[in-house]
């Protein structure tokens, strides 16, 4: 820079000594400061030319300022040059890699335009690249299902299932992941296979279950018949009496497995009523009456009138039942429970809180599933079969509605159900009552 000022001031002083003895100096020295612009300006127009297209125009030959630019010019755009024959190597690595991911991806803009799939997303989508670049998935996927979920932008990651379009009898799982600010990775995975195996799983219970109800019913009619008989030994009375609890205690577990493979059949959906949870939690209580005053318990309700859920009645009875009689069975005498439904600003809740036994926290994440107890020998004293809570989880999926169990040790519990504004109905005083 400093070479380059003495040279131009070197130039313009020679120019003006020579204007001087010429008798024209300003002319002279503004001839020789243009010509020095105009110099400036071509290499400036060859860079300009080399860097727009380096292969066609070789780097031009310069000096001073012009050609420590140039130098460093040329390091950035070779390192560049490498940086992005890296970029591009690992690209193809990548989509390599995906490609032979079981999997179909799609990779979708914030409009549902496709930007890019792989191999797989033809076999299982029928999503073929490049041809199908920027069609919309949703015009190709054609289910209301995955209209929503495109539009649900909000959704961290959302699944569904739908039947495959191209193969008869094939279930696909579709999960939407955000990845971006506005792109979404769609993953389909082919799950038939393991749809048959819980479905050969669930009807192997049910059909279990199914056969065990005559011969334990025809047992426990036998044992009650000798129950009965006037000249029976009193050392047996015992026995039998056991064996008749046993026999009704395997009669709830048979009922209630039965119960769970009707909820997980999905083509059997009860028909959906307006459900006034009022005049169900009120038969529930009825029915539990016995159980609270042998408990002594005092029972707290706080009731919205005006909320209704759309749904299945007895399922929702059966809910809400198992909840209230857990909260009576795992709290000492002269308790406290709380039962509560109201509507809310996402929809509407029904909780039942007591303050009994609590329940560990790490016992919580697990306690839907079937026959886990907290304390077995409390479970089967109270009658309980260890399946109320999966029953209430699956009644809950179907009315898209979720549980919610706060519990702390020694304090008591809260099993909330949260429903949707979509399954509720809000109705006037005036049709209430
Ligand atoms: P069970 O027939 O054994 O009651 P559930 O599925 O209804 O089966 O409940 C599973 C377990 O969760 C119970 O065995 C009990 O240990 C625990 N549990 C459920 N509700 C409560 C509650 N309100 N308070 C304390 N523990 C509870």
């Amino acid at each position: 820079m400093k070479r380059d000022l003495w040279k131009y001031a070197t130039i313009l002083l020679s120019a003006s000594l020579l204007g001087y003895a010429v008798g024209a100096t300003l002319l002279v020295t503004l001839f020789f400061a243009i010509a020095i612009i105009v110099w400036q300006l071509h290499r400036v127009n060859l860079i300009q030319q080399w860097l727009d297209n380096p292969k066609d125009n070789p780097m031009p030959e310069m000096g001073g300022l012009f050609y420590v630019l140039h130098k460093k010019l040329s390091k950035r755009n070779a390192q560049y040059g490498k940086r992005k024959r890296q970029l591009s190597a690992y690209l193809t690595q990548f989509r390599k890699a995906v490609s032979a991911l079981p999997d179909a991806i799609v990779l979708i803009d914030a409009f549902g335009k496709i930007e890019w799939a792989n191999g797989n997303a033809a076999t299982l989508l029928g999503i073929r690249w490049p041809e199908d670049a920027n069609v919309r998935f949703g015009d190709l996927i054609r289910y209301p299902e995955v209209e929503s979920m495109l539009l649900d932008a909000q959704a961290l990651s959302s699944s569904l299932e739908i039947n495959s379009l191209a193969h008869n009898h094939q279930t696909i799982n579709l999960k939407s992941v955000p990845y971006s600010k506005s792109t979404r990775m769609i993953i389909a995975r082919d799950v038939s296979q393991l749809i048959k195996v819980n479905q050969i799983h669930t009807d192997f219970v049910a059909n279990v279950s199914h056969e065990l109800k005559t011969p334990l019913t025809v047992l426990k009619g036998y044992v009650e018949i000798i129950q009965s008989a006037k000249d029976l030994p009193t050392k047996f009375k015992k026995p039998l009496e056991q064996m008749h609890l046993q026999g009704t205690r395997m009669q709830f577990i048979v009922s209630d497995l039965l119960y769970l493979a009707k909820l997980e059949d999905k083509a059997n959906l009860a028909p959906h009523t307006d459900v006034e949870v009022t005049h169900v939690i009120n038969a529930i209580i009825e029915a539990l009456q016995p159980l609270l005053e042998n408990k002594r318990h005092k029972i707290e309700l706080d009731i919205d009138h005006h909320a209704r859920i759309r749904g299945a009645e007895t399922e929702l009875h059966s809910a809400f039942s198992n909840l209230i009689a857990n909260a009576i069975n795992y709290t000492e005498p002269n308790g406290k429970i709380h039962v509560r439904w109201a509507a809310d600003s996402s929809g509407a809740i029904f909780s039942v809180r007591d303050n009994g036994l609590g329940i560990p926290p790490h016992h919580l994440s697990r306690l839907t599933q079937r026959f886990y107890r907290v304390d077995t020998d409390r479970s089967r004293e109270g009658g309980g079969t260890g399946l109320g809570l999966a029953i209430v989880k699956h009644v809950l999926q179907r009315h898209n509605a979720e549980l919610e169990i706060n519990s702390a040790e020694g304090v008591g519990s809260t099993f909330a159900c949260h429903f949707p504004d979509a399954q509720i109905v809000l109705v006037d005083q005036a049709q209430t009552g």
